[in-house]
């Protein structure tokens, strides 16, 4: 029982049994990662990569280990590169800045009205820095993105395309083969596969998707904060240069030069965050023992949660999709998102309100907030069923006192 290796799972909020529903936020962190990240401290803590003594050298194979931990994770090719990053965002940050040697004024960018800010922001303002332009695949009225414009916006001056595998709103998730094909098919742009919502929720094997830069959060699936993997295929790491310096990277320093290391030190400056991605490592091992099962976990959860909210009059779910994975968002007439979110949480509910980091999809999808629910493993029917009637008597009670 996958419920049982959460501890926080029995907290009390205002005296409820918490229920929590802002997975794709955090996810809750397993006993297995948080007893193995103690051990650490206890037993096995040692600066990496830099002692000859016996701590420093086991936590260096502790956590070079977690590369191939990660690659038979996401079924990645051997060749390809891993390099520990803090999360999704400083991967996606980091390959803005490795791209630019390799960007000129005039240049395309694709990313899409689907995105989280962290897969928008960084390429809105390479574009501003660089001179380049920003084209924006739009997403058609059931909130998916659409393929027809894709084929009219990549061209031989595309030079990347960046994009979700799963939404982070709608629980929409992207047909990464088709527009990879589309995107190959006219242009030798890069592409980007944002993970951060799907490493948990996608079954993948990395192997069979051409794309150049993969990349996720730990926190997305019960590892420690602050840690990631960017993901990046063989023949274009060969050709990329660090956009951060300092030790560790390097097999020669002198006024006359510097000589970088093989590999992915060279891209890893300074004391990582090696406790953090040992921690890492184990989040991955527990979740691949139950990776095929998280679909059929999580699927009924949210089909509840749907047709719970399809049957309540002035509640609009967003987005259309006939197999949502890991969110779901509505938006409720005369109801402000930050009202109901606070009544929810009275009753233990942990739900997300806002503009949830995206605010070009939800102006899409005619909303400026939302209300998210976003489920993991662990939750249960229960839980929906109590949602669904808080929800009921709290639509109610705020509309009430609206009139
Ligand atoms: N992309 C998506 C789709 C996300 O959902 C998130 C996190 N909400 C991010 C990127 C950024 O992740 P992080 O904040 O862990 O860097």
């Amino acid at each position: 029982m996958i419920r049982q290796d959460f501890p926080i799972l029995t907290t009390k909020i205002h005296g409820k049994p918490l229920i929590y529903l802002d997975n794709a936020a955090t996810m809750q962190m397993p006993a297995q990662v948080q007893n193995r990240m103690w051990r650490f401290y206890e037993e096995e803590n040692a600066n990496i990569h830099r002692g000859v003594h016996s701590l420093s050298e086991k936590s260096t194979v502790l956590y070079e280990s977690v590369r191939e931990i990660g690659r038979q994770f996401l079924q990645g090719r051997s060749e390809d590169a891993m390099i520990f990053t803090s999360g999704a965002t400083d991967a996606i940050n980091q390959v803005a800045q490795m791209l630019e040697g390799f960007l000129a004024p005039g240049d395309e960018i694709i990313t899409t009205q689907m995105e989280h800010h962290a897969n928008f922001i960084p390429w809105y303002e390479l574009c501003k820095r660089m001179g380049l332009k920003l084209r924006l695949l739009k997403v058609d009225s059931k909130g998916q993105l659409d393929l027809n414009h894709l084929e009219t916006l990549v061209n031989e001056r595309t030079r990347l395309v960046a994009f979700t595998e799963l939404s982070n709103v709608t629980g929409i998730e992207t047909p990464v083969r088709e527009i990879i094909d589309i995107v190959r098919s006219r242009s030798d742009a890069y592409i980007l596969l944002d993970g951060a919502q799907g490493v948990v929720h996608c079954l993948k094997k990395l192997s069979e998707v051409d794309c150049d830069f993969y990349c996720f959060s730990g926190h997305k699936l019960g590892a420690p904060t602050g840690t990631g993997i960017l993901y990046i295929k063989e023949a274009v790491f060969k050709t990329l240069r660090p956009v951060r310096f300092g030790g560790g990277t390097v097999t020669k320093v002198s006024s006359d030069g510097v000589l970088f290391v093989d590999g992915p030190a060279a891209f890893e400056p300074g004391t990582p965050n090696y406790a953090g991605i040992i921690g890492l490592g184990e989040a991955l091992s527990y979740w691949s023992h139950a990776v095929d099962e998280v679909d059929s976990l999580e699927r009924p959860l949210l089909g509840r949660l749907e047709q719970g909210f399809a049957q309540m009059e002035g509640v609009r779910i967003l987005g259309e999709t006939g197999h949502r994975k890991g969110s779901l968002s509505i938006v409720i007439d005369q109801v402000h998102p930050y009202d109901f979110c606070k009544f929810m949480d009275l009753y233990g509910i942990a739900a997300r309100s806002g503009h949830l980091c995206a605010m070009p999809y939800l102006n899409a999808l005619h909303t400026d907030y939302a209300i998210r629910f976003s489920v993991a493993p662990y939750n249960t029917p229960e839980e929906i069923d109590i949602v669904l009637e808080q929800s009921r008597k709290i639509i109610q009670t705020l509309r009430r006192a609206g009139k």
